[in-house]
C-alpha cells in the first residue's frame, strides 16, 4: 500500500515535470524556444525515444490524445543527419501510426526525391505527436505542451539539418511571429539543449498542394540544403 502510494506520487512528480506547469500560472507572454526546456533522457539512443516516447504516453487531460486512435511518435534513420518537424498527424498518420504517410507524405516523398533522399536518409516527426480533431492547427496550449517532448525529440536525434515544413513548426521552433512566407529559405544555427543544427523553413506540402505554383520556391529551399549536406 505504501509502495504504491509511493509510486503514484513519484508518477505524479514526473509528470508535472513534463507539462510545462509554469506555464499555467504565468502571465508572461509566450517565450517558447528561448527558455530552451527540453527533457533529458538516458541511456542509448534507442532508449532515450523509447523513454520519450513513453513519456508523451503519461499526457493526461489532452484533448488531442483523448481524441486520437495512436500516438504518431517519428519514423525514419534515427540517425539521419536530417530531421523534418511537421505540424501534426492527420488521419492516416493517426491510423498507422506514422508521420506523412497521407498525400501530405506522398508530395513529401517526391521533395525528397528530388534531392536524392528517402526516409533511410531523414527523419520524421510532428510539433504535436496526437491528430488534431477536424485536422485543426494545434492550439498555443496545445504547442507549449508538446514542445520541451520535441526538443527531447530533436536532441536525441541529434540532427545537422532540421527542416521546418510550414507555419506551425516555424513558430513553435524559431519562436517567431515571422510568416512562413518571409521566414523560407534562409539558414539558421540555433542552439536546443545541448547541439546546435542549422534550421532551415519551407512550405509545408499539404500548403503546397493547395497552391501548386509555390513549388518552385520550395524547389529553392530543396536546393538549399541538398548543399549543405554536402558540407557536413
Ligand atoms: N501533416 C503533418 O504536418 N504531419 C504529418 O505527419 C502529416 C501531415
Amino acid at each position: 500500500m505504501k509502495n504504491k502510494l509511493n509510486q503514484k506520487l513519484i508518477n505524479l512528480i514526473e509528470y508535472y515535470n513534463l507539462i510545462n506547469i509554469n506555464l499555467l500560472f504565468s502571465n508572461n507572454p509566450l517565450k517558447r524556444i528561448t527558455d530552451n526546456k527540453s527533457l533529458s533522457f538516458s541511456g542509448s539512443k534507442s532508449k532515450k525515444l523509447e523513454r520519450l516516447r513513453a513519456s508523451i504516453n503519461l499526457i493526461k487531460n489532452c484533448e488531442l490524445k483523448k481524441n486520437a486512435t495512436n500516438m504518431v511518435f517519428g519514423d525514419g534513420n534515427i540517425n539521419a543527419k536530417i530531421m523534418i518537424v511537421g505540424e501534426g498527424p492527420g488521419a492516416n498518420e493517426d491510423a498507422e501510426g506514422k508521420p506523412f504517410v497521407g498525400r501530405a507524405g506522398k508530395l513529401l516523398d517526391k521533395m525528397l526525391a528530388a534531392i536524392n533522399l528517402d526516409r533511410t536518409k531523414v527523419y520524421i516527426s510532428n510539433v504535436v505527436n496526437y491528430r488534431p480533431p477536424e485536422n485543426r492547427k494545434p492550439t498555443e496550449a496545445e504547442i507549449e505542451r508538446y514542445l520541451p517532448f520535441l526538443l527531447s525529440h530533436i536532441e536525441i536525434i541529434n540532427p545537422k539539418i532540421i527542416l521546418l515544413l510550414g507555419s506551425t513548426a516555424l513558430n513553435a521552433i524559431i519562436g517567431s511571429e515571422t510568416v512562413i512566407s518571409k521566414a523560407r529559405g534562409k539558414w539558421i544555427q540555433k542552439k536546443i539543449g545541448q547541439i546546435s543544427p542549422w534550421i532551415i523553413a519551407s512550405f509545408h506540402p499539404a500548403f503546397l498542394m493547395r497552391q501548386p505554383d509555390q513549388k518552385k520556391l520550395a524547389w529553392v529551399d530543396l536546393k538549399m540544403i541538398r548543399e549543405k549536406v554536402k558540407k557536413i
